[in-house]
């Protein structure tokens, strides 16, 4: 059925002229894209970044210069990144956004109904990984240009993988744009509770991995009859910390009381258990996991990109729980809110 949906979804394109779309899509000039890149004011992000993570970030090593300091070098650093798309680069990711989008439509409406707002950057700025910001599409160089080449050369390869990150990225912008219809999604499906965000504890802080899609920390799991928070740290003891590479996922164990929690210690150490929990796998799509997906806003954008049969098949045990996701979220974002 996702396959047929699929073909149907190609047929339409040719029907659509790019012009219609306009107004769905936004490209950030330079100049509002500085701007915006930089801003706080409507999410923090730069102000919690750690030292070991800046090192990674500028692929240097760690550094004892006050955190301050090295946030606001990184800042300077992060301003030289920011790009401007090229009119070849706008038309060809339009023209993916129209096939992406027919596809959306006819399984969340309410999403496809989202403007696409996209913000140019240098390779280097997160190692070069697409993201999000607010409600904005953090789009690499080097995928504008495959765009370029797919629009030009013609690949269909090429063109799948650049709409599994654009539908996996629509995804984090929904997140925060019906940030409740995701949360119950969480809580029915997958067991989440949603709570005031947990303090990481100053023994791992300084190594915490802060992902721009998943930066609330208040997304706890009960595993036999115990509260856990999924977290993603930087490896112990590197010197020169590599994004990805050296990530570390696992379950903090939390005392909670209500709607607030700590991370539990024996001894001033945190408690934690590996993220491959067999009885947390149970209930999850794992679809994630490979990637260091430990978050459930990351989990159901791997998720969703699966749905639409995007990218390699997903392991065993997933199908149960990807169909019930696909029906809970066409239910959820059946209305077009245009
Ligand atoms: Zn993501």
């Amino acid at each position: 059925m996702m396959k047929m949906r699929r073909l149907f979804g190609f047929l339409l394109v040719g029907l659509l002229t790019a012009t219609a779309y306009a107004d769905k899509v936004f490209f950030f000039d330079k100049a509002s894209a500085k701007e915006r890149i930089l801003s706080e004011e409507k999410e923090a992000y730069f102000s919690k970044h750690q030292i070991v993570e800046l090192a990674a970030y500028q692929g240097r090593e760690v550094s004892d210069a006050p955190l301050d300091e090295q946030r606001a070098e990184y800042k300077k650093v992060v301003a030289d990144y920011v790009g401007e798309f090229t009119d070849a680069e706008k038309q060809a990711l339009e023209s993916l956004i129209v096939a992406v989008d027919i596809e959306l439509k006819a399984w969340v409406p309410m999403i496809a109904g989202l403007q696409w707002r996209l913000l140019k950057m240098d390779n280097r700025f997160c190692s070069g990984f697409p993201h999000t910001r607010e409600d904005f599409i953090v789009v690499p160089t080097l995928l504008a240009e495959l765009a370029v080449h797919v629009e030009t050369e013609g690949s269909g390869q090429f063109a799948d993988f650049l709409k599994e990150v654009l539908i996996h990225e629509k995804m984090h912008v929904a997140q925060r744009h019906y940030l409740e219809k995701f949360d119950s999604i969480y809580k029915e499906l997958w067991g989440f509770d949603h709570i005031e965000p947990v303090c990481a504890h100053p023994s791992f802080e300084d190594r915490l991995a802060h992902n721009p899609d998943a930066l609330d920390y208040g997304y706890v799991t009960y595993l036999r009859e115990q509260w856990y928070l999924p977290l993603v740290l930087y490896r112990e003891g590197t010197s020169n910390p590599v994004m990805g590479k050296d990530f570390v996922s696992q379950l903090y164990l939390l005392q909670r009381d209500g709607d607030s929690a700590e991370i539990a210690t024996v001894d001033n150490k945190p408690v934690r258990i590996p993220i491959d929990d067999e009885d947390y796998r149970e209930r999850i799509p794992t679809i994630a996991f490979a990637q260091g997906g430990d978050h459930p806003h990351e989990i159901l954008a791997y998720s969703a990109t699966k749905i639409l049969g995007y990218g390699s098949e997903p392991e065993e045990g997933n199908e149960e729980k990807l169909i019930a996701l696909q029906k809970a979220m066409a239910a959820a974002f059946a209305e077009t809110g245009e």
